[in-house]
């Protein structure tokens, strides 16, 4: 039975009227379990003008009873995280722990954003000039909107709405249109921790939505998340129209394995960060890189039994899975196709996972894992985001050749060095043309406190998502000179004034 999924618009759930859908699909069945609603240009107008109208008060509110309904979310995520891990699971395919760390690692981003009235302080010069002071103030920017991706379906949405609504913004979150009963969920929440209706709007869609929101003269932000090709179409289209835009594309991460480095522990890091996910993280690492030859030896030696070992099954079996099958069979061609051109071009292809099947679960869209060696920078293995459970090494005679790799490739999300050498560790850190960047750590997605953002084809636009960051890009600065003619500091007067 398909479930007919809605819009959320002014604090309850909504039809669309549109009469488009787009299926929504059990990865690990392969069965299509919900119809997502595709709103039209004059569903999405209405959300965002109802949404304007509700965002002047909510502006009002002052910034400690924002953080209060901040608060208050955390609360309602915590108490709900078992549901919205599974709305989740049931519908990207990643297993529960994982799904659980998506809805953690949004959350932490709303924790943080109960600091807001700190974040939103401005600045001030007292006698800036002889009686003139100067003082900045943020002042929220209006209607923004929050573009999603599939891979998860909990944390970026929070990473946008928790920052726009505190700073005092109202927001339309557009999720994917594979998974976006998570989303739905977190903007009920969001209401029932006191959000005003209007404020978080969800609105459900595709092309026709994401152009309709970048045309509408009232949205005055656009932060998206997803693929490349498509950040840099948002970007162009909402910058031409005047708003502001942080649009954060795909990545193709390398980690450094120099010959110091403890092995075991690289080659457990690599599993987790190459496979976990079934490989569909924009932090996954994608492209090992051992240097030297012995390096390389070693490292495939202690990846190939740790490989064969991965469990790969449904969110909902009896023992506790590494990954889930890949999102849509879309998806899972694609990969395919792309490990085929690996082949084809003449990588090693040491663990072939092609022939992986379940039993059970035939339909479900599972991709075995595979490892690539002997990958060369020409390949389009290596050029492209294969965002599937591959790992590809590429095989560098040098530390210098390692460095080069990770700073030449188009992308530059976040990268990684394993290396027991405090200097190499520390010249990597500070030449690496990456955004992100770990040390004996495979998956650098900083802190809260922190923000990310990565650098060159991984996104386009100035300031980086969540942080201090964010409360940037989700208000204006508003700066007053001010004098003021001497006033009756003097005291009172006690008696008449004598005509000159
Ligand atoms: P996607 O680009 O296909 O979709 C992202 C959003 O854009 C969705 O809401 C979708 O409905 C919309 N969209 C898709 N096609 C569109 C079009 N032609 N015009 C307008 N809107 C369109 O991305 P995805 O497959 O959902 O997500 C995976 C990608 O996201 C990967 O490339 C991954 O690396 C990237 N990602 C990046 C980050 C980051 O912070 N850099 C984080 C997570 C995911």
């Amino acid at each position: 039975m398909t479930t007919e999924l809605t819009h959320y618009i002014n604090g309850k759930h909504v039809k669309g009227t549109s009469g488009r859908f787009s299926d929504v699909y059990n990865p690990a069945t392969g069965e299509v379990q919900a119809k997502c609603p595709l709103a039209t240009v004059e569903e999405l107008n209405q959300a965002v003008a109802d949404a304007a109208k509700a965002q002047v008060e909510w502006e009002q509110v002052n910034p400690q009873k924002r953080a209060r309904v901040m608060m208050e979310f955390v609360r309602l995520i915590m108490r709900d995280m078992d549901k919205l891990a599974e709305a989740i699971s049931r519908e990207h395919g990643k297993t529960i722990p994982d799904a659980r760390g998506d809805v953690q690692r949004g959350m932490e981003v709303i924790e943080f954003c109960i600091g807001a009235p700190h974040f939103l302080k401005g600045e001030y010069s007292g006698n800036a000039s002889t009686g003139i002071d100067i003082y900045s103030m943020r002042q929220a920017l209006g209607v923004v909107a929050g573009i999603t991706p599939f891979n998860f379906p909990a944390m970026i949405p929070m990473w946008k709405m928790g920052p726009a609504i505190a700073a005092g913004n109202a927001v339309i979150i557009k999720p994917s249109e594979r998974d976006p009963s998570c989303p739905l969920m977190l903007a009920e929440l969001l209401t029932e921790a006191g959000l005003p209706d209007g404020i978080c709007q969800v609105v459900n869609g595709d092309k026709e939505s994401v152009d309709a929101i970048l045309d509408n003269e009232t949205i005055k932000a656009v932060g998206f998340v997803g693929s490349t090709p498509i950040a840099q179409y948002i970007y162009g289209r909402a910058c031409s129209n005047g708003k502001r835009a942080q649009c954060f594309g795909g990545a193709k991460n390398h980690m450094i394995i120099m010959p110091d480095a403890d092995m075991d522990q690289a080659a457990d890091a690599l599993i987790g960060a190459g496979y976990g996910a079934a490989g569909e993280r924009c932090m996954a690492i994608s492209v090992a890189v051992p240097v030297g030859e012995e390096t390389a030896d070693r490292l495939i030696e202690k990846l190939v039994p740790r490989i064969e070992k991965l469990k790969v099954g449904p969110y909902t079996s009896d023992t506790e899975m590494d990954y889930g099958p890949v999102v849509t069979a879309e998806a899972k061609q694609r990969i395919l196709g792309l490990i085929q051109s690996g082949i084809d071009q003449g990588a090693e292809l040491v663990v072939d996972g092609r022939d992986f099947s379940l039993q059970g679960y035939e339909n479900g869209f599972f991709v075995g894992p595979h490892l690539f060696d002997r990958v060369t920078p020409d390949m389009d293995i290596y050029k492209q985001e294969i965002f599937g459970p591959v790992l590809s090494t590429v095989r560098a005679g040098s530390y210098e050749e390692a460095l080069k790799l990770a700073s030449e490739h188009e992308m530059g999300n976040g990268t990684a060095i394993f290396t027991r050498d405090g200097d190499a560790a520390r010249d990597f850190a500070s030449r690496a043309n990456v955004g992100m960047v770990g040390i004996n750590f495979p998956i650098p997605v900083p802190l809260a406190h922190y923000t990310f953002g990565g650098w060159k084809k991984s996104a386009f636009g100035d300031l980086n998502q969540f942080g201090p960051d964010a409360f940037r890009f989700y208000t204006k600065t508003k700066t007053v000179t001010s004098r003021w003619p001497s006033g009756i500091k003097e005291g009172g007067e006690f008696h008449f004034k004598l005509a000159d």
